[in-house]
């Protein structure tokens, strides 16, 4: 299986895909975790990509594009991936196309989580990330057993700087004006399967299960 999932900030993306792509037995291939690995290690491209991610903005397609084709590339992709995050510009998109030709591997089918503006305010003022393995908790809605400590590694759990109310903002703007056009993209390519992405993550989860059997 081949899928990608589309949404804004905080939709449950991450939420989601991790478990599908679990499901599945394929890696969860998240872009922004990709480049906080190398924000966290402090790599040319790390240092590079947090100016803009601090920022709420979207780092450039050439860097982003080489980053998530390297993943890609990598032996547990080849028989299949859950996507999230990207792509998120038409550019990434074409790109996307162009890797999955060369691959003769097209996609099996593009999850659309709906949330509005205000649930996801509310989901991304209470987020809080592994470090360590990139899962995200919510403090109320999907807490740790150990008070801010991951469930799996046992590592602390910190707040995403980008999690911040004016970079949320930000982001949201960003997402409307550069991503929303792929909803169209995909749905005129007979992949795209919209999701109610309101309701307890178990909820959500059920709904995306269900829109796979029939959409995917
Ligand atoms: P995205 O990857 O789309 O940015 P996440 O999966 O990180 O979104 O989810 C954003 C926040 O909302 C996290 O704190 C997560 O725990 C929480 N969350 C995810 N799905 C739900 C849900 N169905 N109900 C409530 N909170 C959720
Ligand atoms: P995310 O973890 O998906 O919320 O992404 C966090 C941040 O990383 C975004 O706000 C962007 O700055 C950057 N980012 C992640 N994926 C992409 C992408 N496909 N294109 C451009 N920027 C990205």
């Amino acid at each position: 299986m081949r899928l990608l999932f589309l949404g804004p900030p905080g939709a449950g993306k991450g939420t989601q895909a991790r478990r599908v792509a679990d499901r599945l037995g394929v890696p969860h291939i998240a872009s922004g975790d990709l480049l906080r690995e190398h924000v966290a290690t402090g790599t040319p491209l790390g240092v590079e990509a947090k100016r803009y991610m601090d920022r709420g903005d979207y780092v450039p397609d050439d860097l982003i594009i080489e980053l998530v084709s390297q993943r890609l590339d990598e032996p547990d992709a080849a028989s299949g991936f859950v996507l999230d995050g990207f792509p998120r510009t038409q550019a990434q998109a074409r790109s996307l196309d162009g890797y999955l030709a060369d691959h003769a591997t097209p996609l099996d089918g593009v999850i659309r989580l709906v949330v509005p503006s205000d649930v996801i305010v509310e989901r991304l003022s209470g987020r809080r990330l592994c470090p360590t393995c990139q899962r995200a908790y919510h403090i109320a809605y999907d807490p740790p057993d150990d008070d801010e400590l991951c469930d799996d590694d046992g590592t602390r759990l910190i707040t995403r700087p980008d999690d911040e109310a004016d970079v949320v903002r930000r982001r949201l703007c960003v997402y409307e004006e550069a991503t929303e056009g792929l909803l169209a993209y995909y749905e005129d390519a007979g992949l795209l399967v919209r999701v109610d992405g309101v309701g307890e993550v178990e909820e959500v989860a059920k709904r995306v299960d269900e829109a796979l059997g029939a959409g995917a």
